[in-house]
């Protein structure tokens, strides 16, 4: 047996289906051998009480007819007064002789008078062991009835199994015999043995059939575990498309392929998004250093000028400042995703922080000619960080800025709705176009017209998205193209 198949799942159900299995058949077993031989018990007990009785009812019928006789007097003094009774001891002999022919195998009941001394006065055949058992009985005080067990020999020194019936035959109070009947067990013991038999024999017959059974019910429960287990090796990253076959029913492991296949589609997406963000980064940086490498190669191609070699440096330094700018953004995406800024979140004055991002950006605003008009018309404490929200709502402003005419006006509305903070920013810039509109959140996006004349990279919107999301708010976005722009955040407000 391989050790696989021992430590394995389906080998640890079987062995707990077959341990289940022999403990409730012992359980059975036990519990109906101990009703059967109570049963057999009782009949036993209630045949030889019978016998007794029998034989009581006998010997009292015996002394009133002795009584009523001429020769009472003689009888009382001889018999009560413990002198032998011949015709009692003959009628005693009969009694005890009834009916048995002195093979306790056959017959099953034997029965023996004594007197209350402990004097044998008929037995239909004396036992050493049952005479041992009446000395040992009479030397404690005895009950009027009582049943014992023993093994007594018989014929060639064979040991049989017998109850014993000792019962104390009273007159007028006092002790005048005893009457013990010997009943056989071994028809008992034959039939339990019979009923052992059967339950032993058929045992390991149910181990057998509950084994192939639970083994057979495993193996097809546990099959579409193992075609999992076959899928999931052959899953690798260039693969991630591969999923687990999923049956209708939705029991617990079609439940797991699902799940499984949800976390795998979350892996996928997250890869994908990863090896995109690659290819945009790379081609994000090759224009700037494509640019810088034809302006250097130019610049050493031939002689030049301090003044053209001046220009080819701030040139340069300006596609550096770009590469810088687009490496700070995606280290800030990169930041956003992995969500480590969440433990720094505090409680931040919304109008305050607005009013000092507004201070900071007024000289950009200024050069582009655009006015920033802000209103606050509630004091909202938000929880968040604050490096993020001043970098969400610097890129927010930005852009109204950016992408406007010189004489144009960017507003800010800070507000409460229902329970949340909003904050409005608009523009009366160049506007989106309804074809651009859907995509200006993804990474590296930028409208056409935007493109020209701005040195945006397309990832402002994004970082903003991503810090609006870790704060559990929304960010939306309406805009006619030539009219304006307008952002709308909301926010949960701190309890
Ligand atoms: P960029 O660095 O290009 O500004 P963003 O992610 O901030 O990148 O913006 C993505 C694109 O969305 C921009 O290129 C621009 O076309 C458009 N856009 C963003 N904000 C505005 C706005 N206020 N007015 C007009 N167009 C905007």
């Amino acid at each position: 047996m391989d050790r696989f198949f021992l430590k394995s799942v389906r080998f640890k159900i079987i062995v707990l289906c077959l341990l289940t299995l022999v403990s409730l058949f012992l359980i059975f077993c036990i519990s109906i051998q101990r009703r059967f031989t109570n049963s057999l018990y009782e009949k036993i007990d209630a045949l030889i009480l019978l016998k007794a009785e029998g034989i009581e009812n006998s010997i009292r019928t015996y002394w009133q007819t002795q009584n009523m006789d001429v020769t009472r007097d003689w009888f009382t003094s001889n018999v009560f007064s413990g002198e032998k009774d011949i015709k009692f001891e003959r009628i005693a002999d009969y009694l005890a002789n009834d009916k048995i022919r002195d093979e306790l195998e056959i017959t099953g009941m034997h029965v023996d008078i004594v007197d209350p001394t402990g004097e044998l006065i008929a037995s239909s055949r004396e036992f050493p062991e049952v005479s041992f058992l009446r000395k040992k009985l009479m030397a404690r005080p005895l009950q009027n009835t009582r049943f014992d067990d023993l093994n007594i020999t018989i014929n060639e020194g064979k040991k049989v199994p017998v109850r014993i019936l000792t019962k104390l035959i009273r007159n007028q109070s006092q002790v005048k015999c005893i009457v013990q009947v010997i009943a056989s067990l071994s028809p008992v013991i034959t039939e339990i043995h019979r009923l052992k038999k059967v339950f032993f024999t058929f045992l390991p017959i149910a181990v057998l059939i509950a084994g192939i059974t639970a083994y057979s019910l495993v193996k097809v429960t546990l099959k579409p575990i193992d075609e999992m287990v076959k899928t999931i090796r052959e899953i690798k990253s260039n693969n991630l498309t591969l999923r687990l076959p999923v049956s209708p029913s939705s029991d617990e492991i079609s439940r797991l392929a699902h799940t499984f296949n949800e976390t795998l589609e979350r892996l996928e997406k997250s890869f994908m998004s990863q090896q995109q963000m690659l290819q945009d980064i790379s081609h994000e940086l090759r224009t700037p250093l494509t640019i810088i490498k034809g302006q250097l190669q130019l610049a050493l191609s031939k002689p030049r000028s301090p003044e053209q070699y001046k220009n080819v440096l701030f040139s340069n330094l300006e596609e550096v400042e770009k590469i810088k700018r687009i490496i700070d953004e995606i280290m800030a995406l990169a930041q956003l995703e992995t969500q480590k800024f969440v433990d720094e979140m505090e409680s931040i004055q919304l109008g305050d922080l607005i009013r000092s991002i507004i201070e900071d950006i007024h000289p950009l605003a200024k050069s582009k000619e655009v006015q920033l008009s802000f209103t606050d018309s509630a004091k909202l404490i938000l929880k968040g960080n604050p490096f993020q929200l001043r970098q969400l709502f610097s890129n927010l402003l930005e852009n109204g800025i950016k992408y406007n005419h010189p004489g144009g006006q960017v507003t800010i509305k800070v507000n409460n709705g229902d329970g949340r903070a909003k904050v409005e920013i608009s523009d009366n810039g160049i506007g989106i176009s309804p074809a651009d509109l859907p995509y200006i959140f993804n990474r590296f996006y930028r409208a056409d017209k935007a493109r020209q004349g701005s040195y945006g990279i397309g990832l402002g919107l994004s970082i903003a998205k991503s810090i609006v999301e870790a704060h559990q708010g929304k960010i939306e976005v309406k805009s006619i193209l030539g009219q304006g722009t307008t952002f709308n955040i909301i926010f949960p407000l701190t309890q």
